[in-house]
C-alpha cells in the first residue's frame, strides 16, 4: 500500500561517484575497492556506439573486475590466483578481481603461507588444521597483521589463534607477505584507475587535467596502507593528472538517490526546453502552407491590380537575356551588399578562349555611413572607386560600369533604380524614392576626378543567376543566403502584368525577404521574432527574411538564450552583460558550434570567449538552440524556393522540370547543414522538378559585368 515511481536502477560505482559529486563536481570516476572491485567513469557520447547520440557525456559502469577474462592477464596471475579461481564459484571469471577484491586477498595470504610452510619456511613446517581451512584468514585479519604502529602484536596474535606457533621471524615473514598481497592490489587499481584518468585527459584534449575519484569499498577504508598506497602509485602512473580522492562517506544508497533526484531534474528541464523550441519544428504540412503562401504572394506581385499592395514585391530588372558567350571586354564591377563594398575590375574574353578575370578590393562600409546620409554614403562609395582606379593604374579610364545593388529597387529601365526601401542594416537618408544611378553620378560629378559609363544597376541575385547562367544555360534562378535572403528567376514576359509586352522573358527579383509582412505568416512567428523585429531597424518589414538569413539568424539565438536563462535553465540563471549585448550572438557562432568535428568542450571554448561562461549541460542546450534556428531557416527558404521552382515548371507546362539555381551567401555557403536542409526540404516539397544547385564563384560582382556587357552588346545591335 505504498505508491512508490521507480525512477532509477544504479550500479554501486554509479552512486559512489554521485554522492561525491554532490560535494565536488569535478567528480568524475568512482571506483569500490571492497568485497569486489569495479569502476564507472564519465565517457563523450560520441565514443558509446551502444547508445543513440554524440552530445554530451554518459557514465559508463566499466565492470573491470572481468578483465583479464580473455588471458590478457595471464601472466600476471600466479599459481596462487589460479587456485583461488578454481576454487571459486565462478571459475575463470572476474580474474581482475580476484587479485583485488576484499573476498579473496585473506585468502591468497593462505594460500601462500600454507606453500611456505609445506617447504619448511614458516612455523616449523608445521601446518595447522585452520591453516588448512579455506576462509580461515579474512581481510579483516590482513588488515590488522599489516598495522606496522602495533609492531608485531596483532599478527602474532591471529597465527597462535590458528593454532600455528610462529616464532618471531616468523611473524615479520607473515606480516610482508600480507604487504606483498595488499600491495599488489593497491598496484593493480592503481594501473587500471590511470587507464581510466588517460583516456578522460584525451577526450578533453588537455595536456593537464584536474579530476576527482569517488571511491568506496571496505578494503580502501579500512586497511590502514592502502589509500596512501594507491594514490601515491596513480601519480606515478599519470603525473599529468592532478587527481583528488574522495571518499564516499554517504554511501552508495545516497547515490541512488542523487542519480534520481538528478534524473527528475534532468526531465523536468528537458520539458522546458522542448516546449520553449516546439514552435521551431515546422512540420511538412506548414511547409506546404508556407510554399501555397509563398505562391500566392508571388502571383500577387504580378498582377497590375494586386502588385502595389503585395509583400513580395516582384520587381522587373530589365535583363532579358543572359549571356551567350560572344561578351567581351573590359568593365568595372560595384557591389554592395550588407556588409562590404567591393570594386572589382572583370575582363572578359569571347570565343575559344572564353575566360573571365577578376581583380576587385574589398572597402568596408562604417556604421556611421550605413546610417548617415545618402550624400555620405554615394561620397564614400566614390571614393572607394577613385582608391581602387588609383591602385589598378586605371585613373582617366572611361570604361562601363555595372553597380550590384542588393536592396530593392524599381526599375524603369536596366540602368534606373528606384530604391523602395532600405533593408538588412542600412538606413541612410534620403535615398529611399530616388534613383540610386543617380545618386552614383552625382556623386561622381562632386568628386569631378573621373567619369564612368553606368550600363546596369543589378540586384545581387540577379549577378548569381547570370554568373552561373554563364556556365550552365539552365541556371534560371538565383539564390541569395547571405546577410540578407531573396531570390530572383527568369518569368513569362506575358505573366508580367507591369511591363509591357509578352514576349520573352525577363528576370524579376521578388524581393521575397518582404513575404510575409501583411501577417500572412505570422502563425509561424515564434516570440523570439517578434523580439528580433522590434529592435531592428525596419521593425514590420522583411518578416521572412529575419527569420531565415544570416543578420538574424544570430540574434534569435541569443533572445531564446536570454529567455531559457530566465526561466534558469541555463548559464545557473545569470543573465551576463555580454548576453545583454545585441549583435554579440554573430551567425558565423551558430555555423561553427553545429559543426559535428566540434567537441563538446571546444564549443564551450567559443561561448567562454563570447563572455558566456557556461557549463557542459550549458552547451549542449545551446548547440541544440542554434541547431532549431538554423534548420528553420532552411527549411523556411526551402519551403520558397519550392514555390518558385513548382511556378517555374507550371510556366513550362512540364510534368518534370530540370532546372538549376545558381546560390550566393556566406550562410549558404559557410553553415554546415543549411545548403543540405534547404535542398532536401526542396525535394520533398516540390517532386516534379529536379534542382541542381550551383555555388556561384563571386557571383554578384562578375554577374554585375556580365549583365553590362550583355547590355553592351544588345545595345550596340541596337545601333547598329
Ligand atoms: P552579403 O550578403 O552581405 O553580400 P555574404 O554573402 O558574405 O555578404 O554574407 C555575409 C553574412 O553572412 C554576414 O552578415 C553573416 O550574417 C553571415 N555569416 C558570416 N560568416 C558566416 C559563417 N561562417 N556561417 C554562416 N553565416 C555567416
Ligand atoms: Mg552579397
Amino acid at each position: 500500500d505504498i505508491d512508490l515511481d521507480v525512477l532509477a536502477l544504479v550500479n554501486d560505482t554509479v552512486g559512489t561517484m554521485m554522492t561525491c559529486g554532490y560535494d565536488d563536481p569535478h567528480c568524475e570516476v568512482g571506483l569500490i575497492i571492497g568485497t569486489g572491485t569495479n569502476a564507472c567513469y564519465m565517457e563523450d557520447m560520441r565514443h558509446i556506439d551502444l547508445v543513440e547520440g554524440d552530445e554530451g557525456r554518459m557514465c559508463i559502469n566499466t565492470e573491470w573486475g572481468a578483465f583479464g577474462d580473455d588471458g590478457a592477464l595471464d601472466d600476471l596471475r600466479t599459481e596462487f590466483d589460479r587456485e583461488i579461481d578454481l576454487g571459486s564459484l565462478n571459475p575463470g571469471k572476474q580474474l581482475f578481481e580476484k587479485m583485488i577484491s576484499s573476498l579473496y586477498l585473506g585468502e591468497l595470504v593462505r594460500l601462500v603461507l600454507l606453500k611456505m610452510t609445506k617447504e619448511g619456511l614458516l612455523f616449523n613446517g608445521k601446518v595447522s588444521t585452520a591453516l588448512l581451512t579455506k576462509g580461515k584468514i579474512e581481510m579483516k585479519h590482513v588488515c590488522a597483521m599489516e598495522k606496522y604502529k602495533e609492531g608485531l602484536s596483532n599478527t602474532k596474535e591471529i597465527l597462535t589463534e590458528l593454532n600455528l606457533f610462529p616464532s618471531e621471524e616468523d611473524c615479520i615473514a607473515v606480516q610482508h607477505v600480507c604487504t606483498i598481497i595488499s600491495f599488489r592490489s593497491a598496484n593493480l587499481c592503481a594501473a587500471a584507475l590511470a587507464a581510466i584518468l588517460t583516456r578522460l585527459r584525451e577526450n578533453k584534449k588537455l595536456l593537464r587535467m584536474r579530476t576527482t575519484v569517488g571511491i568506496d569499498g571496505g578494503l580502501y577504508k579500512f586497511h590502514p596502507q592502502y589509500a596512501k598506497r594507491l594514490h601515491k602509485v596513480v601519480r606515478r602512473l599519470v603525473p599529468n593528472c592532478d587527481v583528488r580522492f574522495v571518499l564516499s562517506v554517504r554511501g552508495s544508497g545516497t547515490g541512488a538517490a542523487m542519480v534520481t533526484a538528478v534524473g527528475y531534474r534532468l526531465a523536468a528541464q528537458r520539458k522546458q526546453i522542448d516546449a520553449s523550441l516546439a514552435p521551431f519544428l515546422l512540420s511538412l504540412d506548414t511547409l506546404r502552407e508556407v510554399k501555397d503562401k509563398m505562391r500566392t504572394e508571388l502571383e500577387y506581385g504580378l498582377k497590375r491590380e494586386t502588385q502595389a499592395s503585395a509583400s513580395v514585391k516582384m520587381l522587373p530588372t530589365y535583363v532579358c537575356g543572359t549571356p551567350d558567350g560572344t561578351e567581351k571586354g573590359k568593365f568595372l564591377a560595384l557591389d554592395l551588399g550588407g556588409t562590404n563594398f567591393r570594386v572589382l575590375l572583370v575582363k572578359i574574353r569571347s570565343g575559344r578562349r572564353r575566360s573571365v578575370q577578376m581583380y576587385n578590393k574589398i572597402f568596408a562600409i562604417p556604421l556611421e555611413i550605413m546610417q548617415g546620409t545618402g550624400e555620405e554614403l554615394f561620397d564614400h562609395i566614390v571614393q572607394c572607386i577613385a582608391d581602387f582606379l588609383e591602385y589598378m593604374g586605371l585613373k582617366g579610364a572611361r570604361l562601363p560600369l555595372g553597380f550590384t545593388f542588393s536592396f530593392p529597387c524599381r526599375q524603369a529601365s536596366i540602368d534606373k533604380g528606384t530604391l523602395v526601401g532600405w533593408t538588412k542594416g542600412f538606413k541612410a537618408t534620403d535615398c529611399e524614392g530616388e534613383d540610386v544611378v543617380d545618386m552614383l553620378r552625382e556623386a561622381i560629378r562632386r568628386r569631378n576626378e573621373f567619369d564612368l559609363d553606368i550600363v546596369a544597376v543589378v540586384n545581387d541575385t540577379v549577378g548569381t543567376m547570370m554568373t552561373c547562367g554563364y556556365e550552365d544555360p539552365n541556371c534560371e534562378i538565383g539564390l541569395i543566403a547571405g546577410t540578407g535572403s531573396n531570390v530572383c528567376y527568369m518569368e513569362d514576359m506575358k505573366n508580367i502584368e507591369i511591363v509591357e509586352g509578352n514576349e520573352g522573358k525577363m528576370c524579376i527579383n521578388t524581393e521575397w525577404g518582404g513575404f510575409g509582412d501583411n501577417g500572412c505568416i505570422d502563425n509561424i512567428r515564434t516570440k523570439y521574432d517578434r523580439e528580433v523585429d522590434e529592435g531592428s531597424l525596419n521593425p514590420g518589414k522583411q518578416r521572412y527574411e529575419k527569420m531565415t538569413s544570416g543578420m538574424y539568424l544570430g540574434e534569435i539565438v541569443r533572445q531564446i538564450l536570454i529567455d531559457l536563462t530566465k526561466q534558469g535553465l541555463l548559464f545557473r540563471g545569470q543573465i551576463s552583460e555580454s548576453l545583454r549585448k545585441k549583435g554579440i550572438f554573430e551567425t558565423k557562432f551558430l555555423s561553427q558550434i553545429e559543426s559535428d568535428r566540434l567537441a563538446l568542450l571546444q564549443v564551450r571554448r567559443i561561448l567562454q570567449q563570447l563572455g558566456l561562461d557556461s557549463t557542459c549541460e550549458d552547451s549542449i542546450i545551446v548547440k541544440e538552440v542554434c541547431g532549431a534556428v538554423s534548420r528553420r531557416a532552411a527549411q523556411l527558404c526551402g519551403a520558397g524556393l519550392a514555390a518558385i521552382v513548382e511556378k517555374k515548371r507550371e510556366n513550362r507546362g512540364v510534368e518534370h522540370l530540370q532546372i538549376t539555381v545558381g546560390v550566393d551567401g556566406t550562410l549558404y555557403k559557410l553553415h554546415p547543414h543549411f545548403s543540405r536542409v534547404l535542398q532536401e526540404t526542396v525535394k520533398e516539397l516540390a517532386p516534379q522538378c529536379d534542382v541542381t544547385f550551383m555555388l556561384s564563384e563571386d557571383g554578384s560582382g562578375k554577374g554585375a559585368a556580365l549583365i553590362t556587357a550583355v547590355a553592351k552588346r544588345l545595345h550596340n545591335v541596337g545601333q547598329k
